[in-house]
């Protein structure tokens, strides 16, 4: 097609810009269209929002948030919303990006979105954190519904808090709608296993790993970054079920390491009883965050924030495997190095895609008002986990690619067929 500039579309951030690299090596192996790599690249809808929040001594606060919808290629948009001190729109909007593909490559009726604040929930009182999570959700309202945008937790969000969204959408609108928002309480039409679910599917593509590449779950060793709702619940089934040994892990306060393995469950009571943090746990030696990215183990799972593994961590880690519990915790330069050393890295946008998979079913039981149990629940989760792990390695040896781009590959294939068939309004 000859190139008309009719207009320039000026770049994101180097964040977004990085993961538009990985969906165009994919996009180009397969020769995907013009038109289609064109549309898919940028994000569909964009809501900036600033809004005002009262402080419990009176003062009136003015935070920004935000809430991207990159695709609604092949249903409402899906991805959570995330409260941090360095939330920004280049953030938010390569998150809503992976969403689009981490939905399709699990194959779920979904398009990509996500939200966030910009602010340390930490330093807010529980008043405080609920009247800012009512009046953002009220803010990106227009933009929100079942059958449009469904968000999520994500970084420092809770049920807690999906309940508010829930209760505030409800108000607005003069009626109860469960399925606006998922990862709910249980009892406030949330699913079972919801709370579990990304750490559970990190461990079962953990386990289909090494399955292919011939190693035995058994007695391997595994270092986990990150202690929160992903790395935790990583850490405890992959140990318990599947026979691992969590020889480390870390949070914000730091890392702890014990060649021995350590007892998760212990661990987590220590943590909930030591104000959330991991610090000072007796039964293990302190380490660095660095230290622990780069130790002796066979599996690695960064289950924290973006750009966790840089090129300087990279030509040091030693795990054979590395399962991406975080969304986009390895950077491009990492990666290429990652990759020559022959690491075996499963994709954010399939690794930690377990946590949207039963956000998918709490969706479609708060829509028939029928709820599963968790053995239904975890089955299910499993049985479209290791599919798709199999359909994503099944097209890495096709193309002789690495796996982020076989699942990107996937994932495309499925977005482009929902676009050629609904074509570009208007035609
Ligand atoms: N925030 C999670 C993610 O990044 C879950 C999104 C969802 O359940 O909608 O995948």
């Amino acid at each position: 097609m000859e190139e008309r500039q009719l207009a320039k579309l000026e770049p994101i951030g180097p964040l977004y810009e990085m993961a538009q690299h990985q969906f165009l090596k994919a996009a180009e192996l397969i020769g995907l269209e013009e038109n289609i790599k064109r549309f898919l690249l940028w994000p569909q809808r964009i809501l900036t929002v600033h809004f005002p929040v009262m402080m419990d001594d009176g003062e009136v606060h003015v935070f920004v948030g935000y809430r991207v919808q990159h695709s609604t290629a092949r249903g409402p948009a899906k991805g959570g919303i995330r409260y941090h001190p360095n939330v920004n729109l280049d953030e938010v909007a390569s998150l809503a990006f992976w969403m689009t593909w981490k939905c399709a490559v699990m194959n779920l009726p979904f398009g990509g979105g996500k939200g966030g604040v910009k602010v340390d929930p930490k330093k807010l009182s529980e008043r405080e954190l609920e009247r800012l999570s009512r009046r953002f959700f009220s803010e990106i309202q227009i933009m929100i519904g079942p059958n449009r945008d469904i968000p999520a937790p994500d970084v420092n969000t809770n049920s807690q808090i999906m309940a508010w969204f829930m209760d505030t959408y409800s108000m607005n609108v003069g009626a109860t709608s469960l399925g606006v928002v998922t990862g709910k309480p249980v009892d406030l039409g949330g699913s079972e296993g919801r709370n579990e679910a990304t750490g559970r599917g990190v461990a079962i593509v953990a386990n289909e790993a090494c399955d292919v590449l011939g190693m035995d779950i058994k007695g391997a060793t595994v270092a986990v970054q990150g202690f929160g709702n992903v790395g935790s619940f990583a850490a405890k089934i992959i140990s318990e079920e599947y026979g691992a040994k969590v020889v480390a892990v870390s949070d914000i306060s730091g890392g702890i390491y014990n060649p021995e393995g350590l007892d998760i469950e212990d661990l987590i009571r220590y943590r909930d009883e030591n104000g959330g943090i991991i610090k000072g746990y007796p039964k293990a030696q302190p380490i660095t965050n660095e230290e622990l990215l780069t130790l002796d183990v066979d599996i690695l799972i960064p289950a924290a924030l973006e750009n966790a593994i840089n090129a300087e961590i990279a030509k040091d880690v030693k795990a054979k495997i590395i399962v991406e519990g975080a969304n986009g915790p390895t950077t491009e330069e990492a990666e290429k190095i990652l990759l020559e050393k022959g690491v075996f890295i499963i994709p954010d946008i399939l690794a930690n895609a377990g946590g949207v998979t039963v956000s998918y079913f709490e969706w479609v039981q708060d829509l028939q008002s029928f709820f599963w149990d968790i053995d239904d629940i975890r089955k299910k989760l499993k049985k479209m986990m290791v599919r798709e792990f199999g359909e994503v390695y099944k097209t890495k040896k096709k193309y002789d690619t690495d796996m982020r781009t076989a699942a990107y590959i996937v994932a495309i294939e499925r977005v482009a067929t929902a676009v050629r068939r609904r074509g570009y309004y208007p035609m």
